[in-house]
C-alpha cells in the first residue's frame, strides 16, 4: 500500500525517484509527489492527483526539478481524500522539513491538537502533515538534531509509519524510520537509495539493509547510520538480495496479472522442488522439526486470496491429519480475545509478509506464547522475521493486484504441510506419502495444460462481459476454490460475484436467481458432485445460465458452458479447478476495458489495518 522512494547521490534524483515510484505502481495509489532538493538547500515539492504519468508530465519526466538528493511518494489515502493538497510529500508549517509517510498515525487528531494550540497551521486533512509538524515541534523545541526530533515522534505516535524526512539544516541527508510498514535501504556506490520494496531499486544495487521497527537511520551520499528509538547506534550490515530484475518486468506479455498467470507451473513447481527430496517432504532448511509442527491444533489466520488458501488447507489437512484446522480472519481473530490451546499451532499466510492484519495476529499469538509459522513469500518481509519459523513459496516478484502465483504457491506450500502433519500424526506411511508426493510433481504440468486451454475461456469471457451477478458455487474444496474465483472477478472486473457452499443457496440466496443469472458450480468431488449437480439443476430450472468447472471426461451436471481440467488427487484440485476462474477475471476485465494490474481502490500488500 503506497510506495516511498528516496535517492541520495551525484545524479539527478527527480527520474530516478520516478522510475522507482513506476515500480511501486503495483502496490496501489491515487496520488504521488516529488521533493527534491536543490544544490542552494531549495526543496522543490510537486504533486499530482492520479496516475504517475501525470505527475512525470508536470516535472518533463524529472527534468525540471534539479537536485541530486530527494524524496517520492505514491499514496494511497486513509485520512482526507485522494487530492493534490492530501498528496505526499508534506512540509511543516514554515517549510524546512519535508516527509513522506506510509501508514496511519492513529493519534493523529489529539496530535493535530496540540500543534494547532501552540500556533501550528495546517494545509491538508491528512495524519502526515501532523508528522511534518510534529517533527518542527520537537526540533525546534530541545535544539535537537533530526535523529532526536524523529525518536521523539516515535515515542509519541501510535499506528504504522515507513517515514522518509528532508532537513532544511541538514542539506545532505535523508532521515528514515519506521514500525509496521515496509522499507528497505539500497547502497550503492556513492549512493544510497530507499524504497517501500526491493523492486524499486533492483537496476541500481542489489545490497540491501533492512530497517527494524523501531529504528532510524541517517542516510547520506556514503552510507547509512542506524539508531534505536534510544538514539544508539545499531550495527547492521547489508544482505545481498537475489531477486532478477526482470522478474519484476513485464517480458513481453500484455499485463502482469496474465504472465504472472503464465508463471504459476513454475512457481509451483519450483516451490514445490524447494521442500521436497526424493519421495520425502524435506523442510530441514526451513528448520522445521517435527516437535515444531506437532501440534493438536492448527489455527490459520489471513486475509483476501490467502484467507481462501486457509479455508482449502482446513480439508486438506483435517482430511489427511485428522487434526482440527479453525481458518480465521486475521482482522478478526485479533481482536477476538481468541482460544488457543497451549498446544496450538497458528499458521500465517502472507504474499508480501506484510499485511497489517496477519502480522497483527501473529503478534497476538505470540504475545500468547503459541508458536507460530508463517507461509511468505517476499524474503526478509516483516511477516517473516517476526514469526517463529518461515517457510518460504517461490513464485518471484508478484506486481499484479491480484494474486494468481502467489496463491499458487502458497496452495503448494500447504499440500506440502498437510503431507508432514499426516505423517506425524501417523496417519499415511511411506508409500502413501510418495504416492501423493507424486502427484504433487506432476502439478505444475498440469496447471500449464489448463492455461494453454485459455482460449475457451476468452470466448466465453468475450461472450459473457456485460455480466452483473455471477454466484459460484461449490462443495468442500470446490467451495474454497469458488471463494477465490469469486474474488478475481470481483476485484479486477468489478463484476458482483458471490461464492457459496453449494447446499447452502437454497437457505436463503436461491431467491437472487432469476433468468440469465450466471452460476459457475465447481465439480471436482467425487463424493459430493452429485449433491452439486442437483444444486445446480435446482437454479437452471429457475433461470439461471449454467458454467461447469469439472476434471476432464467427467459428466456432471447440464450446462450452457463447461470447462475441464485435468484430473488430480482431489485433495489438490482447487491449484487447478482456481485456473480457469482467474483466467476469466483477466479476459472479462480487459473485454470491460479496466486496469487490470491495479484496479481501483485496491493495493497489493495491504499495510494497513
Ligand atoms: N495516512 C497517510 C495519508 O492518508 C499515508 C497513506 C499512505 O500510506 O499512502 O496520506
Amino acid at each position: 500500500m503506497c510506495g516511498i522512494v528516496g535517492y541520495i547521490g551525484k545524479k539527478q534524483a527527480a527520474p530516478i525517484l520516478l522510475e522507482g515510484l513506476k515500480k511501486l505502481e503495483y502496490r496501489g495509489y491515487d496520488s504521488a509527489g516529488l521533493a527534491v532538493r536543490a544544490d542552494d538547500g531549495e526543496v522543490t515539492v510537486v504533486k499530482t492527483k492520479g496516475r504517475l504519468s501525470r505527475l512525470a508530465e508536470r516535472t518533463g519526466s524529472g527534468a525540471l526539478l534539479h537536485g541530486t538528493c530527494g524524496i517520492g511518494h505514491t499514496r494511497w489515502a486513509t485520512h482526507g481524500e485522494p487530492s493534490e493538497e492530501n498528496a505526499h510529500p508534506h512540509k511543516c508549517m514554515d517549510g524546512s522539513v519535508t516527509v513522506v509517510h506510509n501508514g496511519i498515525l492513529e493519534n493523529y487528531r489529539e496530535l493535530r491538537e496540540k500543534l494547532v494550540r501552540k500556533g501550528y497551521t495546517f494545509h491538508s486533512q491528512t495524519d502526515t502533515e501532523v508528522i511534518a509538524n510534529l517533527l518542527h515541534y520537537y526540533y525546534k523545541k530541545y535544539h535537537s538534531d533530526p535523529i532526536d526530533a524523529v525518536s521523539r515522534f516515535m515515542m509519541r505516535a501510535r499506528g504504522s509509519y515507513a517515514l522518509a524526512v528532508l532537513f532544511e539544516d541538514y542539506g545532505d541527508e535523508i532521515y528514515v524510520a519506521r514500525k509496521d510498514s515496509p522499507m528497505i535501504i539500497g547502497a550503492g556506490r556513492g549512493e544510497m537509495f530507499i524504497a517501500s520494496d526491493v523492486p524499486a531499486i533492483l537496476k541500481y544495487t542489489k545490497r540491501v539493509y533492512y530497517i527494524e521497527n523501531y529504528e532510524m537511520a541517517r542516510i547520506t551520499r556514503e552510507g547509512a547510520e542506524f539508531y534505536n528509538i534510544d538514539r544508539e547506534p545499531v550495527e547492521k550490515r547489508a544482505v545481498r538480495v537475489t531477486l532478477d530484475e526482470n522478474a519484476a518486468e513485464m517480458g513481453g506479455y500484455e499485463h502482469f496479472m496474465i504472465k504472472e498467470i503464465h508463471e504459476q507451473p513454475q512457481a509451483v513447481e519450483l516451490t514445490l522442488n524447494s521442500y521436497l527430496s526424493g519421495d520425502y517432504v524435506d523442510f530441514s532448511e526451513c528448520k522445521l522439526c517435527d516437535k515444531f509442527l506437532e501440534t493438536d491444533e492448527i489455527v490459520i489466520v489471513a486475509c483476501g486470496s490467502a484467507y481462501h488458501v486457509g479455508v482449502v488447507l482446513q480439508y486438506v489437512v483435517e482430511k489427511l491429519a485428522r487434526i482440527p484446522v479453525r481458518v480465521e480472519l486475521a482482522s478478526e481473530f485479533r481482536y477476538r480475545d481468541p482460544i488457543l490451546g497451549k498446544n496450538a499451532l497458528v499458521v500465517a499466510i502472507s504474499q508480501s509478509g506484510e499485511t497489517a492484519d496477519t502480522l497483527a495476529a501473529v503478534r497476538e499469538a505470540k504475545a500468547r506464547g503459541i508458536r507460530t509459522l508463517a507461509i511468505v513469500n517476499v524474503r526478509g518481509s516483516s511477516i517473516a522475521r517476526e514469526a517463529d519459523k518461515t517457510v518460504y513459496t517461490f513464485a518471484g516478484p508478484e506486481i499484479a493486484v491480484a494474486t494468481t502465483k502467489a496463491y499458487s504457491a502458497q496452495l503448494a506450500v500447504g499440500y506440502l504441510l498437510a503431507l508432514e502433519w499426516a505423517r506425524i500424526a501417523g496417519r499415511i506411511d511411506d508409500v502413501q506419502c510418495a504416492a501423493y508426493i507424486e502427484e504433487l510433481r506432476n502439478l505444475p504440468q498440469k496447471i500449464a495444460s489448463v492455461i494453454e486451454n485459455k482460449d475457451a475461456i476468452q470466448k466465453f469471457a468475450a461472450e459473457n462481459s456485460t455480466v452483473t451477478d455471477v454466484f459460484m458455487i461449490g462443495r468442500g474444496i470446490d467451495y474454497a476454490a469458488c471463494l477465490e474465483g469469486a474474488l478475481k472477478l470481483k476485484e479486477v472486473s468489478y463484476v458482483h460475484t458471490e461464492a457459496y457452499a453449494a447446499g447452502e443457496l437454497k437457505h436463503g440466496t436461491i431467491s437472487l436467481i432469476e433468468n440469465g443469472t450466471v452460476v459457475f458450480g465447481v465439480l471436482t468431488q467425487s463424493e459430493v458432485l452429485e449433491k452439486t449437480a442437483s444444486n445446480l439443476e435446482e437454479v437452471r430450472t429457475r433461470g439461471a445460465s449454467i458454467v461447469t468447472v469439472s476434471f476432464e471426461g467427467e459428466k456432471t451436471a447440464e450446462a450452457k458452458y463447461a470447462f475441464h481440467v485435468p484430473r488430480t488427487d482431489e485433495l489438490f484440485a482447487a491449484s487447478l479447478s482456481v485456473i480457469p476462474l482467474q483466467l476469466l477475471s483477466y479476459y472479462v476485465s480487459l473485454q470491460r476495458g479496466l486496469d487490470v494490474d491495479k484496479p481501483r481502490n485496491l493495493a497489493k500488500s495491504v499495510t494497513v489495518e
